[in-house]
């Protein structure tokens, strides 16, 4: 999830829709002027946020697949497909600074390990490692396109480990005692040898490293520690998402070693009976007679909300597209609404009666 709400290219002071060629080299003097080591030390802290948020201007913009869903759908399309640490993930800022990059690397692991610990795993020169004890929780919703081109609060349930509120995790009976590991005698782990000269230390198998045994276990976890419960939350669907986005809910998945994980909705939207989407259009086709096609008139048309009248004109061809504004899907950036594009099929009647087959010579004789 971004950290700004500021707009990329602002940041950057770029126009709108700049080339990532531009984008790179307007990064590369923002970062010359900005580093962090470069101002005096009352003005670090502010460097530093201001070099954070043109970075991840920079990893978005200079990365074709992301500045297209940025270009299309803002923030919100960023948000909801990339966590933070996938917005830096294979952002290449090794051709900015090339291989002597003046400690460019480190400044990144200074500032981005004090600020979120799991940002910039991918890009870090080190490598870093994201270590996050409790697990992370996929979901998937279904909903309606008319869900989501409204947005809607949904109802999601689901289970998720917690914290044992009688052992606070250790798994031990309140007022238990622990006895050391008499496997290891309390070192957390044992020698093995293979006979001759060559042994290996190996983790404790009886404590698992603890080098402690606990007498008696937790009644409220049986020892794990960790009890699963039944999570209900609302979760906020916002408006114009499509299949496949994913929504970010931080800290609401398994709890482990003092840590949440996060939970992860995947959003699928069901085939409609009447619309498909095209971006922030929806398109339907709607049959008409064939006089109605020739004399025009005053139809019914379906729109996601109910129903509107649209005048067909005389003399409308089949497949004549006509276009409700407004009657589409909003974006989930702009929140303007998209239209309804309405494609004509025309019915030519396969039986007629002898009345009006007789009309109908008449009119073919009229129209030679
Ligand atoms: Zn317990
Ligand atoms: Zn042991």
């Amino acid at each position: 999830m971004s950290s700004t709400t500021r707009d990329y290219y602002d940041i950057l002071g770029m126009a709108k829709g700049a080339s990532i060629d531009e984008i790179k080299k307007s990064y590369r003097q923002l970062v010359m002027k900005h580093h962090p080591d470069r101002v005096p030390d009352q003005q670090k802290k502010a460097a530093e946020e201001r070099f954070k948020e043109i970075s991840e201007a920079y990893a978005v913009l200079s990365d074709a697949k992301k500045k297209q869903l940025y270009d299309q759908y803002g923030h919100a399309g960023i948000d909801s497909r990339y966590s933070t640490e996938d917005i830096f993930r294979g952002a290449d800022f090794s051709s900015i600074f090339g291989n002597s990059g003046g400690g460019f690397g480190d400044i990144f692991e200074h500032i981005f390990g004090d600020a979120g610990g799991d940002i910039f795993s991918g890009a870090s020169s080190s490598g870093r490692s994201r270590r996050r004890a409790g697990e992370d929780i996929q979901l998937q919703v279904s909903i309606t396109l008319e869900q989501a081109a409204f947005g809607m609060e949904k109802d999601v349930s689901y289970y998720r480990h917690d914290d044992c509120t009688r052992c606070h995790g250790s798994g031990a009976e309140p007022g238990s005692s622990k006895t050391v590991c008499t496997t290891c005698s309390g070192q957390g782990a044992v020698r093995s040898g293979l006979g001759g000269f060559i042994s290996f230390s190996q983790t404790c198998p009886k404590c698992q490293g603890a080098g402690q045994l606990i007498k008696d276990l937790c009644r409220g976890c049986s020892g794990a520690g960790r009890i699963k419960n039944k999570k209900n939350i609302k979760v906020t669907i916002p408006q114009g998402v499509d299949k496949g986005s994913v929504l970010r809910l931080r800290n609401e998945g398994h709890y482990g070693s003092g840590q949440r994980g996060d939970l992860y909705i995947y959003v699928d939207v069901k085939q409609h009976l009447k619309f498909t989407r095209e971006g922030d259009n929806i398109r339907c086709k709607i049959r008409i007679d064939v006089l109605t096609a020739i004399l025009g008139a005053e139809i019914d048309v379906p729109t996601l909300v109910d129903s509107v009248k649209m005048k067909i004109p005389a003399g409308t061809q089949p497949h004549t597209v006509f276009r409700l504004k407004g009657k589409g899907i909003s974006n989930l950036r702009t929140k303007r609404f998209g239209d309804e594009l309405v494609e004509t099929e025309i019915e030519i009647p396969k039986r007629l009666s002898s009345k009006e087959r007789k009309l109908l010579s008449e009119w073919a004789e009229l129209r030679k």
